[in-house]
């Protein structure tokens, strides 16, 4: 589905807080049983929105592996 060149990651770190499922224009984001961020790789659009609301700096934007175009 998403065709962006970039994807949130969350790290362990996370405090399941929530503010990036707030900030998250696409919904891909969920709280996964209440302990973590977990990002769908099929909504995340890269924009890096989730990453600036993180009040614990867990998130990271990264290039998607595999398949992304040079
Ligand atoms: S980078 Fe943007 S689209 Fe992807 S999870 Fe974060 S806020 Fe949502
Ligand atoms: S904003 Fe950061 S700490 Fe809060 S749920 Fe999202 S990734 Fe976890």
């Amino acid at each position: 589905m998403s065709k962006s060149k970039k994807l949130a990651f969350v790290s362990k770190e996370c405090v399941a807080c929530g503010s990036c499922v707030k900030v998250c224009p696409t919904g891909a984001i969920t709280i996964y049983q209440g302990m973590y961020a977990a990002v769908n790789p099929n909504r995340c659009v890269g924009c890096g929105k989730c990453a600036r609301a993180c009040p614990a700096s867990v998130i990271s934007v990264l290039p998607r592996g595999g398949d992304e175009v040079a």
